[in-house]
């Protein structure tokens, strides 16, 4: 049986959608109901104009017995555990329906009018290209609708039910190329709201130590990035490739006393966003985008500091690219761009004004620049001689001899940013972009 659960949390009030599967579970669990494999947290696509906050919705599978125990968390002291196989189905949809429905509706701030939250329990998984639609494009909540009755699900959305979308599409996500981990720590009942007492220089030492963890510390602009800012119920969250490794990187970690944790798996961090595109003019609003171009409007700094150029194809179309002031010392490299660089572009579109908005960057090329270094000398005085303009040519200022440009010395300028990958920093890195240091591994 899945469950999947969206769009509980509020921008302001506080309220988290994994706290809300958390709570969720740890109640399944104490009526002999196990999760198998461990819950999901599956970000979806991160341009959605009324989403606000970081998209994205949880989902898990239950049974009534399984095997090959997991321990997916812990809650008051309890440990919370999972099996890897189902031995055996839970049936009655109508029951787990009832019971979640109830414990979602106390934990779901519908006191915020952009909140709408989601619920779908199923039988039967939901087809794969409904997530792959969700993290890529928009999609209708007509056509989830549909979906959810051909698969005989039982579902509820509350308010203007949009929240259904990322449940169902939750449920739809399959970890078939590629998936990381979260575990994520929840604060006492009484701290939530209050100053978080995460311990930098623990955090520094668990991002040196647990190598599969990342994302974990921004060293340049001494961000804490596994600490959200918002006032939810989450302490901190850990990202990785491997989960048993974040419960080692758990433990390095100094912090306040929590009530308890669990390991979510995820799509984040594996750029199942992304779509390559072959030409500007198939690139549309709200999507996310590889994007192959020589620079041809170099890049300048517009007020508030964002770093803007452009970029053209092979069909003479263009399109501006930004790195907006959040990605700090990022746009330094971007600002090294010339006219002519091939680059590849990584990143959100946004609509108005018409931008791709950077995650990263591939420096395929770059041109080669030759600058003049030194004058040409006299022939006759051996003193240098002195420009007249522009492609104008020299003058021996003290006999007026003459010469033309190719005279003078030139040297080639040793280019900055190289050819290579660059990433935005990691306080400015979105859920789903995979950092450099994931795919370096699997090159
Ligand atoms: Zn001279």
């Amino acid at each position: 049986m899945w469950i999947g659960l969206d769009d509980t949390d509020s921008t302001f009030a506080g309220g988290c959608t994994t706290f809300a599967a958390y709570r969720i579970i740890s109640h399944l669990t104490g009526r002999g109901y196990y999760v198998i494999g461990y819950p999901r947290l599956v970000r979806l696509n991160p341009n959605i104009p009324w989403k606000t906050r970081g998209n994205g919705a949880l989902s898990f599978q239950i049974a009534s017995d399984g095997e090959k125990e997991i321990l997916i968390g812990l809650n008051n002291g309890e440990k919370i555990y999972g099996y890897q196989k189902i031995k055996e189905e839970c049936d009655n949809p109508k029951k787990i329906f009832d019971l979640v429905s109830k414990i979602l509706e106390k934990e779901a701030r519908f006191d915020d009018e952009n909140t709408n939250p989601g619920l779908v329990v199923t039988r039967e998984k939901i087809d794969y290209e409904l997530y792959k639609k969700a993290v890529k494009t928009i999609v209708s909540l007509d056509k989830v609708v549909s979906l959810l009755g051909k698969n005989n699900a039982l579902y509820i959305g509350y308010k203007n039910k949009r929240g259904l979308i990322g449940a169902a599409a939750s449920i739809a996500w399959s970890p078939i190329n590629d998936r990381t981990y979260e575990l994520i720590t929840y604060r006492k009942e009484k701290k939530i709201g209050s100053k978080r007492e995460v311990d930098d220089d623990s955090v520094k030492i668990m991002d040196k130590k647990i190598a599969t963890t990342f994302d974990n510390y921004d060293y340049v602009n001494k961000h804490n990035r596994i600490k959200p800012n918002s006032p939810c119920p989450v302490l901190y969250g850990i990202r990785g490739d491997v989960a048993h490794d974040l419960i080692k990187a758990m433990k390095i970690v100094k912090s306040e006393d929590f009530q308890g944790w669990m390991i979510f798996e995820s799509n984040q961090g594996t750029d199942e966003h992304l779509q390559r595109k072959e030409k500007i003019k198939d690139v549309s609003s709200f999507e996310s985008v590889i994007l192959k171009g020589t620079v041809w409007k170099e890049p300048f700094t517009i007020p508030g500091g964002h770093v803007i150029f452009k970029i053209k194809d092979g069909n003479n179309d263009t399109i501006d690219c930004a790195a907006y002031e959040p990605t700090k010392e990022f746009r330094s490299i971007i600002r090294g761009l010339c006219k002519g660089d091939v680059v590849e572009v990584y990143g959100g579109v946004r609509e108005k004004p018409f931008t791709i908005n950077l995650e990263k960057i591939k420096i395929i090329d770059v041109v080669k620049i030759v600058k003049k270094v030194e004058n040409p000398v006299c022939e006759k005085c051996g003193k240098h001689m002195k420009s007249m303009g522009k492609e104008e040519g020299f003058r021996c200022v003290k006999c007026g001899a003459k010469t033309d440009e190719s005279k003078a010395k030139y040297a080639i300028i040793s280019r900055k940013p190289s050819p290579g990958f660059y990433e935005v920093p990691v306080c400015a890195r979105r859920h789903l972009s995979k950092p450099l240091k994931r795919m370096v591994k699997e090159a």
